[in-house]
């Protein structure tokens, strides 16, 4: 079988974009792949976070994977500090890598902002990690969403520059999985914007712990412009905040855009938003009730992910051992 591998910061704040743009997707993929899901605890801390918070957003995002229905008996669940090889294999990548490869990534140029000088090395060199994570597992695909594509296309490059400076076919190149109506979920404050867990706004993004009334409240608040609702497709790109909200929307109701759109094109936005919002809730009311219930026990979550992080290892350790004996490192 095929085997998947893909991961969330435990960054807190999981949002809809998050929700609709992998975490559901994964869900659909756990009877056709083998899949390794990961809490990527070490990509997290590539910028600030307090320990408290980290530790309680680890056990928060396992439990709304678990809550959004992946099932942790049949995947490998786990979070990335307890399998060692990620960081190991990592360092050889920062070796094989290049510095022109990484300055051209997009993510980091975001995140370190006009402050470049005081980003974190970690920041800059987080595709190599990214890399480590998927390739020291030979997964064959990556569901994510587009923000990650340019990451996804250097672990390959990254790859197949190993195997060529080694002389081996070791790594397989893994494929991006983008897919589903809302590859790419725009903030709802800036329709220019990717809906971020590091969005400073809490009202840019729709978390899956809000409840009804502070959805109600978000999407009510959402930007829109001032033109009535669109009547077709044409012409939406220069509409990116309604373009988004109509996409959110046939997301959730795993319906076609055109189809969205013809069904409220004579309609009032207050009252498509107010329709937004019913299935908004209707989606992410059970999936945030069973987070709460998940995160009342919070020793049957680490049990969880104790035996994820057993079979990550196993998986893991082996492959590591390989790129040391290729690579000519000497294991007395
Ligand atoms: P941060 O702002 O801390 O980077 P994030 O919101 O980008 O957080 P990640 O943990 O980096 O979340 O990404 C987890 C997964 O969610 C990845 O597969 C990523 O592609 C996907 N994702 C993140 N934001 C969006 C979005 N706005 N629309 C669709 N998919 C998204
Ligand atoms: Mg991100």
């Amino acid at each position: 079988m095929q085997r998947i591998f893909s991961g969330v910061q435990p960054t807190g704040n999981l949002h809809l974009g998050n929700y609709l743009g992998a975490i559901r997707n994964w869900v659909r993929l756990q009877d056709q792949y083998e899949c390794i899901f990961c809490m990527v605890d070490q990509h997290a801390i590539t910028v600030w976070q307090d320990p408290k918070e980290l530790t309680r957003n680890t056990r928060e995002v396992a439990a709304g994977m678990i809550a959004a229905g992946i099932d942790p008996a049949k995947n490998v669940l786990f979070n990335q500090s307890t399998v060692p090889a990620h960081a190991q294999l990592a360092w050889v990548f920062n070796c094989v890598a290049r510095m022109g490869w990484l300055n051209r990534m997009t993510q980091f140029k975001e995140k370190a902002g006009k402050h470049k000088e005081n980003a974190s090395v970690g920041l800059f060199a987080y595709p190599n990690l990214m890399s480590a994570d998927i390739l020291i597992y030979k997964a064959t695909h990556v569901p994510v969403g587009e923000d990650q594509k340019q990451h996804l296309e250097l672990a390959r490059d990254t790859a197949q520059k190993f195997n060529n400076d080694y002389g081996v076919d070791f790594f397989p190149l893994p494929e991006p999985l983008i897919f589903g109506a809302a590859t790419r979920v725009m903030s709802l404050r800036d329709g220019a914007k990717k809906m971020s867990k590091s969005d400073e706004s809490d009202y840019s993004r729709i978390n899956m712990t809000d409840d009804a009334d502070t959805i109600a409240l978000k999407v009510r608040k959402a930007k829109t412009d001032l033109f009535p609702m669109p009547h077709s497709v044409e012409g939406l790109e220069e509409r990116p905040e309604a373009s988004n909200l109509l996409g959110i929307y046939a997301a959730l109701s795993d319906r076609d855009k055109t189809e969205v759109i013809h069904h409220f094109a004579e309609r009032q936005f207050s009252e498509f938003k107010a329709e937004l919002v019913d299935l908004a809730v209707s989606v992410l009311g059970p999936i945030n009730a069973e987070m709460k219930r998940l995160m009342a026990d919070p020793s049957h979550i680490d049990a969880v992910l104790r035996q994820g992080a057993e079979r990550a290892n196993a998986i893991a350790e082996p492959i590591l051992k390989d790129v040391y004996d290729i690579v000519g490192f000497l294991r007395p």
